[in-house]
Order: C-alpha cells, then structure tokens, then sequence
C-alpha cells in the first residue's frame, strides 16, 4: 500500500468498520481487506450496513439528483478507448459537433423543461487528430476545441443554464477560461492504474488516459477552486488493490483542495461493438460493495453517485451502500456516452428513492458544500446558481419556473 496508508490492526470486520466509522474514513489497507473478502456474508452485510451508516450520518435520507440536458459538444476524440461507444470517426454519418444555435436551442428546450445543468461532455482533443475538426474549428474563428467549447458554455450559460463541463483533458489556461460560464467541471479519473495503458488493455491507445495527466488535471483544478466531479470506472482490467489506490488519490484530492464534490462509481458493462466486447463485467453485488467502499473511504465531504439508469433494479441496494447522488437525469435527452440505458423517469426515481427509505431532492450542477462556500465559483455564477437555489443550496423548481 502507498502513502496515506494506516496499519490494520484487526482484521475483524465490526472493528474494521467501527474504526472508519469513528474516525469518518475507511484506510486504504482495511479497504483492501474489505474488498477481498467482500463475497463472504460476514464481510459483505457489516460493509453495507457501514456505508449505510456513514451516508445517513453526512446527509440523513437525502440522495440527490440534478435535472440536466446533455451537449455533447462534439462526438470525435483522439483517443480510443477499448470500452468507447461515444466517439466516432469523421467519416460515420453519426459524427456530430453542434453548432452554436444548436446549443442555444437545446438551452431554450432545458430551461423551459425545468433544467438547470447543461451537462458538456465531449471527445478530447479531436483537432490534434483530424484534419476536417481542425478546418471546420478555424472556418468559425477557432484554433482549439476547447477555445470552442468556452463560446458554447457562455450561450448556455447566457441562456439560462448552469453549464458543468467534461472535455476530457484541459490545461489549466483551458479551465481558467471555462470558469466564468461553469458551476462545476469534471473529469473521471477511472483508474490511476497505469497498467492499464499496456498492450491490449483498455487504454493502450489513449494517451490522455495517462494516470499522471489525469491527476495533474485534477490538481490544476483544486487550484482554480473549481468544483470538480470524478470518479472510477471499475471492471476496465484493474484490480482492487488499483481501485483502493484511485479512491485513496480521489481523498488526497480532496484533502489539499476541497474541490472534490462528487465521486462516480461507474462499472464498465461489455456492448456488443466495443473491442472489449468479451470482457467479463462487474456483478451487481460487486459494484454495490465497491460503492461502499467508495462511501466509507471519502470521507464524509464527498458524494457518492451512482448512474441509475447503468444499474436498473439496483436502486435499493446502492442505496443501501451509502449511494447519496444519482447524477443527471434528463427529461430532454438520452445518456449518449451510454444510449442503450434509458433515463429512469424523474417521477419514477423519486419513488423508487422513497420506497427505499430515501428522499429525493433536485441539485445543481455544484453542490451546497461550494456554493456556500466563499472563492469556489465566479462570482456571476454564483449569483445566477444561488437565484436558481433553495436556501439549502439545492435547486429551486419554482425559481426555474420563474425564470422559464
Ligand atoms: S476519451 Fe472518452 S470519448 Fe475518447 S475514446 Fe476514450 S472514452 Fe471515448
């Protein structure tokens, strides 16, 4: 184990548990202790009702949600991820950048259907690769992808919407830029495994999938005070001593900055048309007790979410393993990095919320925790994010009523 780690002083579950309880965070030995074993019942049920335990006592029955339109800004990437749905090639009738009035349009549909985040979320660096992305960014006055991006952000934001961007990779120029039109940024870091930039494995031809790059960019963005949204992606080739490690640099993140908002914990499902399309995914059991682990290692500052519509009939049990966020759920449009995944209905998941005991409340695209915390946004994004806000930070429907 690296650094951060304490020394496991039993390997009893109830003391394991009892100790990351007191003490709000799991240690990086005990984590792998705990994974280890987490098939066995006398591991797996005192885990769960752990993180169970640990979310009630940061955020009491509340799981949030944030209504959100999704932009993807444009779906060509230079990488090329094993797992990847969501880029395709210049030449596929399904390449796409939007156009400006296409992301002004989309912004009057979400504001009027209630939304307040435009969720950005876009292939990396599509101009160091092809030619065409490059002539079609300068024929309208761009160099760069995410020189293109700011443009976009600030017709959302100017619309009405509070833009959250995932671009992939950014410099710290990049996301000085952004930061006056975006409550939020993010970038999953998946897996600080660099293993997984090997021969065949999921990242072999994706540079910026570079576990360094990747903290770096995280780094940079403690920096800029910018609240920021990560998260692993669990079942790409990693192992679990890797997966306690990218959950140990996620706290560390958060130790020396205080930007870490949100941690997804995302398993990789095979499709039938990626090249790791024989791959053996995660069970539902292990992705509830990775969720767990998740909750008990972050410490109580940082959300826990799970994509509700990735894991369809496992609502109650990530709940139960201390699940405090579902994400963005759009009543506008479909999941495009995962579009065989149809959104729950909003409806739908407030119930399935209640019936597990929960309560269901609409977010922002920047949580409580940086909005009322002074130097995390620009101050016109905070103030548009504080009239769209309940006096607890959360979103306010009849605000966007309003502003509708
Ligand atoms: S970086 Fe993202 S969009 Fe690009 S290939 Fe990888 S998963 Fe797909």
């Amino acid at each position: 184990m690296e650094r951060g780690d304490t020394p496991v002083v039993s390997s009893n579950p109830s003391d394991i548990l009892r100790r990351a309880l007191d003490e709000q965070r799991l240690s990086d030995a005990d984590a792998l202790w705990l994974a280890e074993r987490m098939a066995e019942d006398g591991v797996r049920e005192p885990l769960l009702e752990a993180a169970g335990e640990a979310k009630a006592r940061c955020q009491g029955d509340l799981v949030t949600v944030s209504r959100n339109v999704f932009i993807p800004l444009t779906n060509l990437c230079r990488d090329r991820c094993a797992y990847c749905t969501f880029a395709k090639q210049p030449d596929s009738p399904e390449a796409k950048t939007w156009a400006l009035d296409e992301v002004a349009s989309m912004t009057r549909g979400a504001v009027s259907t209630g939304c307040t985040e435009a969720l950005f979320c876009l292939g990396d660096k599509p101009e160091i690769a092809y030619r065409s992305h490059r002539a079609w960014l300068r024929e309208r006055g761009f160099e760069t992808t995410a020189e293109y991006l700011v443009e976009a952000c600030r017709v959302s934001f100017e619309g009405g919407m509070l833009p959250h961007t995932n671009a992939g990779i950014l410099s710290q120029e990049e996301m000085a830029a952004l930061r006056p039109w975006n409550a939020s940024m993010g970038l999953m870091l998946e897996s600080t495994s660099p293993r997984l930039r090997g021969k065949g494995m999921a990242h072999q031809y994706a540079p910026d999938k570079e576990p360094e790059v990747r903290l770096r960019m995280h780094e940079e963005a403690g920096e800029l005070r910018i609240p920021f949204t990560t998260g692993l992606l669990i079942g790409i080739g990693e192992n679990a001593a890797e997966r306690v490690d990218t959950l140990r640099a996620i706290r560390d993140l958060d130790d020396r900055h205080g930007h870490i908002q949100e941690c997804i914990v995302q398993p990789f499902h095979p499709k039938p048309d990626i090249r790791m399309r024989a791959a053996e995914g995660l069970t539902d059991a292990e992705v509830v007790g990775w969720v767990a682990i998740a909750r008990l290692m972050l410490g109580p500052d940082v959300q826990v979410q799970a994509p509700p519509n990735l894991a369809p009939g496992m609502l109650a049990p990530l709940l139960r393993a201390g699940v405090s966020d579902w994400g963005g759920v759009s009543p506008v449009t479909v999941d495009f990095i995962n579009p065989e995944a149809p959104w729950p209905a909003l409806d739908a998941l407030r119930e399935a919320t209640h019936d597990a005991g929960a309560r269901l409340v609409e977010r922002l695209p920047v949580y409580p925790r940086h909005l009322t915390q002074p130097g995390f946004l620009d101050p016109a994004v905070r103030e548009a994010a504080l009239r769209l806000a309940t006096p607890t930070g959360h979103a306010d429907p009849d605000a966007r009523r309003e502003a509708a």
